[in-house]
């Protein structure tokens, strides 16, 4: 087979077989988003590139290097979303959303489009699942989001995570690192990378963010961040260990983690596995109070996170945590004869309307083979109607697991003696459950 053309370099397909992890995972996320107070926003896959320079920062490797930028018909530079913070604060200031009242809880899951070089957890297009809060200035604000990171970790079972927390300044405490951070480098210009060394005059802290081993070894004894922080940007960071303490959720300061976008301040934070080999963030965030300003709104308190699902599945694949398979079919229904079919038919449709799965040939197979197809997608209860039970007005509805068959009728009472079986064998599969915990 020649196929007219391949799937894009560093995007992946979802195939069937694989979706129901993706669902496991954001119904998990929703539920727990649910449950910290958060509602889901959603925002176009496309903004104006001038968000993402304004948003994002221009200085950062995404808007420098890594946009999907092109010019529309009506020559207007539209981006793809690499991220999606940048998006949602644009709708909450758009459509006026603070009008609300604050705080203004969102959560978001989105695909995210990013021009870099595809290798094992970094692809060109991928996934993230984010929480933004607006209008709360408060640490606990802080220490929320992080929980609610953490409980979508816990919630999947995942163990071999850890939380990393930095807090690097507002703009009142910052200028002064930025002058030691430059001062300190300057010494060492001539062996930074390029990128690196244009780093220097605009934001030397992001060199600590280089993952190039030069670079990643001049840094190593750089001022510290912490040593600089004013007395509120200290408070505040006190406070959030507290919260965390408080909540039993385990972390260590990491002063060189500064994240990769420009709009953080005070609290950043990465939750980091050694599992999934280099790409081992699978969730960053932060304090950004600038942002909102920046877009041309009021000041505002603003932080939030993203996660990466397809690194989350990474994770929990490297820790053998098996999701649950989705429910398989509860009945099969074959019909043998134009009569039959079209009877098949009908009763497949009444199960479904009932909120149960039902399936009936649509191939147009034989017996032999719809018996196997049965096997295969493990339906619960198989039914045959040939032209005998269409004349007597009841079939044999077989239990596929106990290999036990019951008759029932093919009337109008179908419905409610089939449940009465399914309700009992459901029954029976729980009372054999709890015998083997
Ligand atoms: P990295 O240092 O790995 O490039 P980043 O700082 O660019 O990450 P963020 O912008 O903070 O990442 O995005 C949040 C999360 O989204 C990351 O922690 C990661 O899990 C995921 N992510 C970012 N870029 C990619 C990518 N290209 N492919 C897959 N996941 C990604
Ligand atoms: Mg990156």
């Amino acid at each position: 087979m020649k196929l007219i053309t391949k799937i894009v370099e560093g995007a992946r397909d979802i195939l069937p077989s694989d979706s129901y992890q993706w669902q496991f995972i954001e119904d998990i996320m929703r539920k727990q988003a649910l449950s910290y107070g958060f509602r889901e926003i959603r925002t176009p896959v496309f903004e104006h590139t001038e968000l993402f320079e304004r948003g994002v920062g221009d200085t950062t490797d995404v808007v420098q290097k890594e946009m999907y930028t092109f010019m529309t018909k009506g020559n207007k530079s539209i981006t793809l979303k690499p991220e999606g913070t940048a998006g949602a604060a644009r709708a909450v200031l758009e459509n006026g959303v603070y009008n609300e009242g604050y705080p203004i809880k969102a959560y978001y899951i989105t695909p995210c489009y990013r021009y870099e070089r595809a290798q094992k957890g970094r692809q060109r297009e991928f996934h993230q699942f984010g929480m933004e809060v607006y209008g709360a200035g408060s640490y606990f604000a802080d220490a929320e989001v992080i929980c609610a990171a953490k409980s979508i970790f816990d919630r999947l079972g995942i163990r071999h995570i850890h939380l990393e927390l930095n807090s690097i300044g507002c703009k009142k405490c910052r200028p002064d690192y930025h002058k030691a951070l430059k001062e300190y480098f300057e010494g060492n210009k001539e062996e930074l990378c390029d990128t690196c060394r244009s780093r220097l005059d605009k934001n030397p802290m992001r060199i600590l963010d280089c993952k190039s081993p030069v670079c990643s070894e001049i840094a190593k004894n750089a001022p510290v961040v912490l040593d600089y922080l004013c007395d509120e940007c200290k408070e505040h960071f006190e406070g959030v260990k507290k919260c965390l303490n408080a909540a039993n959720v385990p972390f260590s300061v990491n002063p060189r983690i500064v994240r990769g976008l420009d709009y953080y301040t005070r609290t950043v934070f990465e939750f980091i596995t050694d599992g999934i080999g280099t790409q081992g963030t699978v969730c960053g965030g932060g304090r950004y109070d600038g942002l909102i300003e920046e877009l041309g709104g009021q000041p505002t308190p603003s932080l939030g996170f993203g996660m990466g699902m397809e690194r989350l599945l990474m994770v929990l694949e490297n820790e053998n945590i098996e999701l649950p398979k989705p429910p398989v079919c509860d009945l099969y229904v074959i019909g043998l004869g134009e009569q039959a079919k079209i009877k098949a038919f009908n009763i497949v449709e009444g199960v479904r309307s009932s909120s149960l799965i039902a399936e009936g040939d649509i191939v147009g197979r034989n017996l032999k083979p719809q018996m196997k197809y049965a096997d295969k997608i493990r339906a619960k209860f198989t039914m045959v109607i040939g032209d005998s039970e269409l004349e007597n007005g009841k079939a044999k509805l077989r239990n596929m697991q106990t290999k036990e068959e019951k008759e029932i009728s093919l009337d109008d009472n179908f419905f409610t003696e089939f449940f009465a079986v399914y309700v009992a064998s459901s029954q029976q599969d729980l009372l054999n459950m709890m015998d083997k915990m």
